[in-house]
């Protein structure tokens, strides 16, 4: 019987971090971008806008392929909306974290993934 090399273990907080990493992945809905609230005028004289009281929108802005678009995020998605960009970033994070322990491990030659 052919013997399987061992599976690379990881540190605890390592594997808490590859758990979360995989947690998101699997059940978020995952959306890159920043959110901007913009105060805005309709151009109704008669509009409460034209009085100081502007329309309040939200946009998700995202870069693709370099350059700057934009949704609207009507009033019954923001809260699935923040959601999908809070756990992008969160997911994003945790991968540069790995990222960076793997570049450490690398730079001191380290071939085990326990520290
Ligand atoms: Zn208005």
């Amino acid at each position: 019987m052919a013997t399987r090399p061992p599976r690379t273990t990881f540190a605890p907080p390592e594997r808490r971090r590859r758990s979360r990493a995989a947690e998101l992945a699997h059940c978020s809905r995952l959306l890159r971008g920043t959110l901007s609230v913009r105060n805005q005028t309709c151009g109704k004289e008669s509009c409460r806008c034209a009085r100081g009281e502007p329309h309040v929108s939200l946009y998700l802005v995202q870069s693709h392929n370099g350059k700057p678009r934009q949704l609207y995020v009507p009033k019954e998605w923001e809260e699935r909306v923040r959601r999908a960009v809070k756990d992008y970033q969160e997911l994003q994070t945790l991968v540069e974290e790995l990222s960076e322990r793997e570049w450490r491990r690398l730079t001191h030659r380290e071939e085990e993934a326990r520290s």
